[in-house]
């Protein structure tokens, strides 16, 4: 997608930080890190959303999970890490582009919500 700006960080047309790339998959440095470690995990073909799951492949969906692993172990965060996709308005979802984060690297909250 030509306005999307998680298209344009995996284009290179955006700089990023990158973190793990595969065929499916681009990960990169949040901008705004809200832990020690914030990594995104996006699929390099374009879907809004989780809500889009269904018009997935398998391979993309499960390539996006793998790599949240990946990278956990790749940062170090043994001691655990957390994994959280943000979908719709009532989440909070601010890029239209599905990504996972991956943070880690402190004692997180126990509140999901
Ligand atoms: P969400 O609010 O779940 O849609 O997450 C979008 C994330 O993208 C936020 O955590 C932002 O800090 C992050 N973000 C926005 N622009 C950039 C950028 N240019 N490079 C890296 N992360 C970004």
């Amino acid at each position: 997608m030509s306005d999307c700006l998680f298209c344009k960080i995996i284009a290179g047309e955006i700089p990023s930080t990158k973190v793990y790339e595969d065929e499916q998959v681009f990960a990169f440095r949040d901008i705004h890190p809200m832990a020690p470690t914030h990594v995104l995990v996006v699929p390099r073909t374009h879907l809004a959303s989780l809500a889009e799951a269904g018009s997935a492949t398998d391979a993309v969906l499960a390539a996006c999970l793998r790599a949240c692993a990946k990278i956990a172990a790749q940062e170090g965060l043994t001691n655990g890490f957390r994994v959280v996709s943000n979908c719709g308005p009532d989440a909070c979802q601010s890029v239209q582009h599905l990504h996972f984060h991956v943070l880690g690297g402190k004692q997180m909250s126990d509140g999901m919500a």
